[in-house]
């Protein structure tokens, strides 16, 4: 029988995680944890500041320079990895049911971000025993008294710091190729979402990680994020969420040369060709735009339908979309949870309206009558949007999307290429080289063909242009935690003289 959610709550440590133990804030500071279906709070944990994030940095200093993890086999940090991802497995039931608590998702997709995040620490602990970065690369030079060997180490004490749309996958896109790269961690996560972030600490311990590698802690923006980014002691930031948080980060991180990775928003194109299954096309859609109430940073939230196809596509999109289960991601059979908080919630309906006043014509959707019950807006879908809108130039964040047709393959990428973003963008069409080649014109980090938004650990995931910079996943996510060294070497008995001289060509 099922754990009653109840009792799996009381399970969780609600303190920071410094230096390999569980401690409060020092400033003694706690913040609510909200539920955003019934907006009742149902926990709390530290709100960290300053001087808990420079013990937290401290810790991973120490851990970094001095402790045995960066120095140890790459074999050896991957079994620790195993042992994480074993112990996140034993307690996959109640992470869901946090996750759902926290973030408001449905239970279905909860279970497959927990199962996700597990998937990330297995597939990075492997890909750390075998990346042939740790395999010295001789350089063959052009002046052969001098040998060169290249090689990799890792960058050092990471600061990372993750949004609230995947609280616990987010954690583990970067907490696992830092670790298995040698680096030590801070990791800061969403005030929206503290609690699963903080089951890593469990893990930590239970897997045998050394103190001050994998560092947590719970605080906002500005009391906790703020002081990571500037602080001196980090050698690089690991960003995902807003463009302007992204560009905070950015310039703290100009003040000390510090490496970057940022994975920021996105206005994804779907272009639908006429020669398209219109089933499978909406299909795609609906999953590309309402999964996860349409919070994420690939959605699908710009259709470009070809004409012949549009009114079909239309129909179709309006009778599914109306037909979603809405209400509390813990209730049987429930498609669209809430949105995460009060502010996503105004965010979103403030979308809403403005596309209304500004000439877009809703079909269907809106804010869902249910004021003081949770975050909740129905799937909303929109047409005859001008072009050069805010509803469709601009990252809604919200189950909201735009569809508008094109008549040709130029148009259609034309205007899936005409935004500031550059995350993900998709294609349908029964014709292969179409398809080939309006993948090829899209200035995106990530196209589909033939579906929308499925992702894999051990592909590559980031933007072009204001999407962000740097790639997670994969093994691009892998060597994002990597410095490049080489060693050259004198090997000559001779002399070695002025440098031309060396060369030959004074
Ligand atoms: P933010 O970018 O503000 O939040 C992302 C992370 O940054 C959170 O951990 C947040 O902490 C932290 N943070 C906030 N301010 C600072 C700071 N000054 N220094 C360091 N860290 C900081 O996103 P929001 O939650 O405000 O969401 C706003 C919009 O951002 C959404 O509507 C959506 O459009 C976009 N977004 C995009 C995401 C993506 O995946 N690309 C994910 C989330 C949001 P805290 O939450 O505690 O304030």
């Amino acid at each position: 029988m099922a754990t009653p959610v109840a009792e799996l709550l009381t399970l969780m440590s609600r303190s920071l995680f410094i230096g390999g133990t569980w401690r409060p804030a020092v400033r003694g500071g706690t913040m609510d944890v909200l539920d955003p279906s019934s907006e009742t709070v149902f926990d709390r944990v530290p709100a960290a500041t300053a001087e808990d994030v420079d013990a937290a940095v401290a810790a991973a200093r120490q851990a970094f320079d001095l402790g045995p993890w960066p120095r140890w086999t790459p074999v050896a940090r991957g079994r620790v990895l195993r042992g994480m991802a074993g112990h996140l497995r034993e307690r996959q039931q109640e992470l869901a049911v946090l996750e759902v608590r926290d973030n408001g998702k449905p239970l279905a997709e909860a279970v497959l971000d927990i199962a996700d995040a597990i998937g990330c620490f297995e597939f990075y602990a492997e890909l750390a025993e075998q990346h042939s970065a740790w395999r010295p690369e001789p350089l063959v030079l052009t002046d052969p008294r001098f040998t060169s060997m290249v090689i990799h180490e890792p960058v050092g004490v990471v600061g990372a710091i993750i949004p609230w749309n995947y609280p616990l996958l987010m954690a583990a896109w970067k907490v696992a190729p830092a670790l298995a790269a040698g680096c030590t961690v801070v990791l800061k996560p969403s005030e929206l979402t503290p609690l699963t972030a903080l089951s890593l600490g469990d893990a930590a311990l239970a897997a045998g990680l050394p103190p001050g590698v994998l560092n947590i802690v719970t605080g906002d923006g500005p009391g906790a994020g703020q002081p990571l980014i500037d602080h001196p002691g980090v050698d690089k930031l690991a960003f995902t969420g807003s463009l302007a948080t992204g560009t905070k980060v950015m310039q703290a991180a100009a003040r000390d040369i510090k490496r970057i990775s940022l994975e920021l928003g996105g206005k994804s194109p779907f272009i639908v060709f006429a020669d398209s299954d219109v089933e499978r096309a909406v299909e795609w859609a609906m999953f590309g735009i309402f999964w996860n109430q349409g919070q994420v940073c690939s959605a699908t939230s710009r259709i470009l339908i070809e004409r012949p196809l549009f009114e079909g596509f239309l129909q179709r999109l309006l009778e599914a979309a109306q037909a979603i289960r809405m209400g509390s991601g813990l209730a049987p059979g429930v498609q669209l949870g809430p949105l995460i908080s009060a502010g996503q919630y105004r965010k979103v309906c403030d979308s809403i309206e403005r596309g209304v006043r500004e000439g877009a014509r809703m079909l269907c959707g809106g804010p869902a009558e249910m004021s003081g019950q949770g975050y909740f807006v129905r799937p909303t879908v929109f047409i005859e949007m001008a072009r050069d809108s805010f509803l469709w130039r601009e990252e809604i964040f919200g189950p909201v999307v735009c569809v508008a047709a094109f008549d040709s393959e130029a148009e259609a990428v034309r205007e899936a290429n005409a935004s500031p973003y550059g995350l993900a963008a998709a294609v349908m069409s029964r014709d292969d080289v179409r398809c080939e080649r309006v993948a090829a014109a899209l200035r995106a980090g990530i196209v589909w063909i033939n579906c929308s938004q499925p992702t894999f650990t051990e592909a590559p995931w980031g933007g072009f242009k204001k999407s962000g910079i740097g790639r997670e996943l994969g093994r691009w996510g892998f060597e994002n935690y990597l410095e490049t060294k080489q060693i050259t070497r004198y090997v000559s008995s001779a002399p070695w003289g002025w440098y031309l001289k060396g060369r030959g060509e004074a």
